[in-house]
């Protein structure tokens, strides 16, 4: 019986308390905090409605706000409610400030994004990284990265390694929404952060080295289950940085993402003409950034769910020898429909995909099945307790051994 705040209440935030509150016998006690109060108020009324149309019992909920920028207002926001642990789905920007109060507290910590400064599009570990002795000293946990990609990705391959590989050689994490909202342009999580991920250069590990791309520079048509081929992009993504580290047999991985042709084409526009720039400009006497405004006026991702419809498609495609040195492949992955996700908490799949593997992360934590102190990728957790809960808790994997990879083609 633990008390968890989760700090965020947008798509992600939504559905990872309404999976607490489904959870009740892990989360007697759920706080949901964030900039915006009234986001909170209402997202525990549809919590509330949520359990009453269900007929299932709920654990107490209450609400509060919160500048996550600010070390001193998480700190009074921690000393008022005395979590065990923090879930933390506000923005990258604030992943230090929560970690700090954390230590200054003594919480515990989750997250499914790294670090990444304001002023540079860059993601990367070191930031996080540097706080294991502190929180090892503290007898704490912070768990990174605990989303679908990076999250789900990570467990994925420390499960394929623990019960199919003896030396993993390639790993290809593959991302397809094949979704549409009906909406000329949106995007599927904050538009800030997805902006960066994706204009950035595309990075990815061959031979001890990372070699980078232009942007979206490498495409190839893959084929998904259920869905079929899809134009896949090469991106760089935060996870490749920790699992080639955990798992240093694995000579190349790479990350690939699915966009159409429309999507592309609305983001060209938005650089060419200056709209993706995070740097400040001078607008009628204000300071403002022009990829902050041009969040202000795209479709809140929160509210893309009504009318979403196909599914989403992440899986994992890893090659290498297997337990007795033969040869193997091996592909896992997770469907999720868009309306199926809408049903059970009014977000699309993207929002419940990376909402359901937060709450399963502190679920591990909360229930002593993931219970080092420090700061630690998912990967270095035992895969199995998790990889249960994800079968439970509405996002079942499924396994293809030895097929066509498809990845080994693409040059
Ligand atoms: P949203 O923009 O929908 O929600 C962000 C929430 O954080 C909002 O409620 C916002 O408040 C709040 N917030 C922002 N700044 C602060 C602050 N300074 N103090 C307190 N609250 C703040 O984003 P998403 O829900 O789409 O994404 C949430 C996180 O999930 C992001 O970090 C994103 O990168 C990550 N993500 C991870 C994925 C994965 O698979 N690992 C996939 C998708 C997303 P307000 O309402 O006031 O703006």
């Amino acid at each position: 019986m633990s008390k968890v705040i989760i700090i965020g209440a947008g798509g992600v935030g939504s559905v990872v308390a309404h999976k607490c509150a489904q959870n009740p016998e892990v989360f007697s006690e759920i706080v949901i905090a964030s900039r915006t109060r009234r986001k909170c108020d209402l997202l525990a009324k549809a919590i509330e409605e949520a359990a009453t149309r269900d007929g299932r019992k709920l654990p107490v909920i209450s609400t509060d706000s919160v500048d996550a920028d600010s070390v001193e207002q998480l700190c009074e926001l921690f000393r008022r409610h005395k979590p065990e642990i923090v879930i933390n789905v506000a923005l990258p920007y604030q992943d230090l400030t929560i970690m700090d109060a954390c230590l200054e507290c003594g919480v515990n910590y989750l997250d499914t994004a790294n670090y990444e400064p304001r002023d540079v599009a860059h993601f990367e570990y070191s930031w996080q990284w540097a706080y294991r002795e502190r929180f090892e000293k503290a007898g704490l946990t912070a768990i990174l990265g605990c989303g679908f990609d990076p999250g789900v990705s990570g467990v994925f391959t420390a499960y394929a390694a623990k019960h199919y590989f003896s030396a993993m050689e390639t790993l290809d994490i593959v991302d397809c929404n094949a979704g549409n909202h009906g909406k000329a342009f949106a995007t599927n999580f904050n538009p800030e952060i997805n902006i960066r991920e994706i204009t950035q250069n595309g990075r990815y590990w061959l031979n001890g080295e990372w070699v980078t791309t232009k942007p979206l520079e490498i495409h190839a048509e893959l084929n998904y289950p259920n869905i079929g081929p899809r134009d896949s992009y090469l991106l760089y993504h935060e996870e490749l940085e920790s699992l080639v580290q955990n798992f240093p047999t694995i000579k190349r991985a790479r990350f690939w993402m699915t966009f159409g042709q429309e999507y592309l084409t609305h983001l060209r526009v938005i650089q060419d003409i200056g709209m993706a720039r995070i740097d400040e400009i001078e607008y009628n006497g204000q300071k403002i950034v022009p990829l902050q405004f041009l969040k202000a006026v795209l479709p809140d991702p929160q509210d893309l769910g009504e009318n979403y419809t196909g599914e989403t498609s992440i899986g994992c495609r890893i090659a290498g020898k297997g337990k007795n040195g033969e040869n193997l492949t091996y592909y896992i992955y997770n469907n999720c429909s868009h309306e199926e996700a809408y049903k059970e908490t009014g977000m699309q799949a993207v929002s419940y995909t990376t909402g359901v593997p937060a709450m399963i992360g502190a679920m591990m934590f909360l229930t002593g099945k993931w219970n080092k102190t420090g700061v630690h990728n998912v990967e270095e957790f035992d895969p199995d307790p998790f990889m249960e809960q994800l079968s439970v808790q509405g996002l079942p994997w499924h396994e293809i051994v030895n097929a066509d990879l498809e990845v080994d083609k693409i040059s």
